[in-house]
């Protein structure tokens, strides 16, 4: 078999095992839609096609533009884009229609006729997500960006009915371990959309760097930005300015993916103690890393909410991600105000508004509960929750904030990552639940195609008024040993294209083997578009 896909176990095993000539380019879509019959003829994109928008409005223009600046490159078309308040014959129409309610907000309905493309949808979401639909029914060659000659561009006559599973469908990408720029971030941006993806959680702070430019604390990046990175490289000032990131979030709002911030309190937070060593305990520098803020004083939650107060103001998303996770055991017991702080709570019954839930940790992942930690570490998060909620957004946290315990009614979510108890446990007590687990969804590591796509997020057990609590599914690439991003690349895909038909397809739709197949033209279009699929 060819040479190229030495070096990636996991899309050698695919290929090798599936052959290039058992699969057609035609109708393979990844994710697969819920609905789908064929038709014989095609209807070809040529010089006389045109996308027609109904109604127009500006975000049925942007999708308008968007499709015609897809086609572009490779056809060498200049696709117009026009607006009618009927749908006419011919071309590509895409069609708001606020009637089609079945649809939800992110469904569509894509027909290929002989005579044209017609994609409706409630919601522009829909349209967007019809577009990528008609993208993967088009030649893997559509992708480049050089003109290619001699393809003719034709769409398959289909009827396509689809919807997604989850709302949720997230990708977790880690640039405090090793940086990645705003354009790396925007072309993962555009990855994610192609595979219907509508999550980018951003873990922007951690013990190696400060990413995020904060007005207040301007020393968080001038100190915590150069600092040494996972590998040991010398920092270089690499965060993302306020500008930056309103650049990153319109971006990604034009491709319908919501950039969801993640500000990790009170463990991961070494990067802070450079620049402000009065939040430490002991209020020095300490010497190593993963070290917590000390919460035992008020200093701690005056530059959480500070801090939040800008991350909220930066970024629309709903969703406000605190981390919460591996708050380390020695500091807080070695801390004076710390330690007295946890033997009062020790004394004190937990309030009766504040459910626990012990998240029983697997073998591989995450440390075990301490009452202590857990009880300081809970009291900051409560905190916390109510502060995100009070400015109208809701907190996300890893599954260690169910052990600290929430209040009763709190609207925190959770990520599930140490163990499937967790997904349980975050139903049980009426809070929605995002799947994320070590290692079936952790993309930094070995674990085979067919583990990940095979994982069923929502547990056999779950009855169905608590498995609604499970909000959807995320792959996390933790950046520790990707230092470039064709490490990244690497690392993400194909994976990532088994979590993406996990979290939009029904299960009865999802078969390993049709998706192996399904794989084939979908890594060629990832080639074409540049992405990397050997080890670095
Ligand atoms: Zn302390």
């Amino acid at each position: 078999m060819k040479s190229i896909w030495n070096g990636n176990s996991v899309w050698a095993t695919v290929l090798l095992s599936v052959g290039l000539a058992g699969a057609g380019e035609m109708h393979a879509i990844i994710p697969r839609p819920e609905k789908m019959s064929v038709a014989e003829g095609s209807y070809t994109i040529d010089s006389g096609t045109v996308i027609r928008i109904s109604p127009a409005s500006r975000e049925l223009r942007e999708i308008g533009n968007y499709l015609s600046g897809l086609l572009g490159p490779a056809s060498g078309l200049n696709v117009p884009v026009k607006s009618s308040w009927f749908p006419k014959p011919g071309g590509i129409a895409l069609t708001l229609d606020r009637q089609r309610k079945d649809l939800g907000d992110e469904g569509y309905t894509l027909t290929c006729t002989g005579k044209g493309v017609t994609i409706v949808a409630a919601k522009p979401a829909g349209l967007f997500y019809g577009v990528q639909t008609l993208r993967q029914l088009l030649p893997v060659k559509i992708e480049s960006q050089q003109k290619v000659e001699g393809v003719a561009w034709q769409v398959p006559c289909v009827m396509i009915e689809d919807k997604p599973r989850f709302k949720w469908r997230g990708y977790l990408i880690d640039p405090a371990r090793n940086f990645r720029t705003k354009e790396e971030l925007k072309r993962y941006i555009d990855l994610l959309a192609l595979h219907k993806m509508n999550i980018m959680q951003l873990h922007l702070t951690d013990d190696q760097g400060w990413r995020v430019e904060i007005k207040r604390y301007p020393k968080l990046v001038e100190i915590g930005s150069r600092l040494p990175d996972y590998g040991g490289r010398k920092g270089e000032g690499w965060f993302y300015s306020q500008a930056d990131i309103r650049e990153l979030v319109a971006y990604a709002a034009g491709r319908y993916v919501t950039l969801v911030p993640e500000i990790e309190m009170p463990g991961h937070c070494g990067a802070v103690f450079p620049a402000y060593p009065e939040l430490a305990c002991g209020g020095k520098r300490p010497g190593g890393w993963a070290e917590p803020l000390c919460v035992s004083r008020d200093s701690a939650e005056d530059f959480a909410t500070n801090v939040l107060d800008e991350v909220i103001a930066l970024f629309p998303s709903p969703y406000i991600h605190v981390g919460a996770d591996e708050v380390p055991v020695g500091p807080w017991r070695k801390c004076a105000t710390c330690k007295a702080a946890m033997e009062q709570l020790g004394k004190t019954p937990l309030p009766a508004e504040v459910t626990v839930f012990r998240v029983k940790v697997s073998a591989s992942a995450g440390v075990p509960f301490h009452e202590d930690i857990g009880r300081l570490q809970g009291e900051f998060i409560r905190k916390i929750d109510r502060y995100i909620t009070s400015r109208g957004r809701q907190m996300v946290g890893w599954d260690e904030i169910l052990d600290g315990g929430l209040k009763t009614g709190s609207a925190a979510v959770v990520m599930a990552w140490r163990g499937a108890g967790a997904v349980g446990g975050s139903c049980g007590q009426g809070h929605e639940v995002i799947v994320s687990l070590h290692p079936d969804y952790y993309l930094d590591n070995d674990t085979s195609l067919q583990r990940t796509y095979d994982y069923e997020p929502v547990p056999k057990d779950l009855p169905p008024d608590q498995a609604k609590y499970v909000i959807g599914v995320q792959g996390n690439m933790w950046g520790e040993q990707t230092q470039t991003a064709r490490h990244v690349d690497w690392r993400t895909f194909p994976r990532l294209c088994a979590i993406a038909e996990t979290g939009w397809t029904v299960p009865g739709n999802r078969d390993f083997r049709d998706f192996q197949q399904r794989l084939v033209p979908l890594k060629a279009r990832l080639d074409t578009l540049g992405v990397n699929s050997v080890r670095p």
